[in-house]
């Protein structure tokens, strides 16, 4: 297991974000079944639901074994990145100003910026270089912003129905807002509501 401050792993000389999954880190293969009107998994383990009453998809921490998976997010260390503000590069505090959080988003976002919901966790300032020059989706198109008042509001999974063979996954996943468990629901990543937004200048993070 890597010590703390050993992230960002490398795989064949590249930086493995802290957030990617390796191959080693499976999830869990206990099924999913319907108990009292609700999903679960079987057998129901403590530590299957968190203290929202959401359950989520668990997953086997083993960061470094194997190869990474560098299109699957690792969900322990998702979630411990945004509830804690880490970086999603080195899992190090993300940058902080007295303008806010620092972000890198993919894509330009065109429109509202500001209330945002986003699965990314943010990115410290001598991580963000790194990000720029070697994520397939941040070297296309980026926007970079810091948000004083994010907010982990949010959570991203799969919606399951109920059929007589039991709980089948719908096709798409959504966003809803924490506090508020959906028995039909298996939670895999914390997305932010980015509030508090200011514009930052490429030019100044690479
Ligand atoms: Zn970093």
């Amino acid at each position: 297991m890597p010590s703390p401050g050993s992230f960002p792993l490398s795989h064949k000389g590249f930086p493995v974000p802290y957030i990617t999954a390796w191959s080693a880190e499976t999830a869990d293969d206990r099924p999913l079944v319907a108990h009292q009107g609700r999903l679960q998994y079987h057998p129901s383990l403590p530590g299957d639901f968190d203290s929202h009453g959401v359950l989520w998809l668990h997953q086997r921490i083993a960061p470094g074994a194997g190869t990474p998976l560098f299109s699957t997010v690792h969900t322990p260390r998702q979630r411990r990145a945004m509830l804690r503000f880490l970086c999603q590069i080195c899992g190090e505090p993300a940058d902080r100003t007295a303008e806010g959080i620092l972000w890198l988003l993919p894509g330009p976002i065109t429109g509202a910026v500001e209330g945002e919901v986003t699965t990314h966790p943010p990115v410290c300032a001598g991580c963000a270089p790194i990000a720029l020059a070697h994520c397939p989706s941040l070297r296309r198109n980026v926007t970079a912003l810091r948000a004083r008042r994010p907010e982990a509001d949010h959570l991203y999974g799969t919606f399951y129905c109920l059929t007589p063979g039991g709980p089948v996954a719908t096709r798409h996943a959504h966003t809803v807002r924490e506090g508020y468990p959906q028995p039909w629901f298996r939670a895999a990543h914390i997305a932010v509501s980015l509030n508090g937004v200011t514009p930052v200048r490429l030019t100044r993070l690479r």
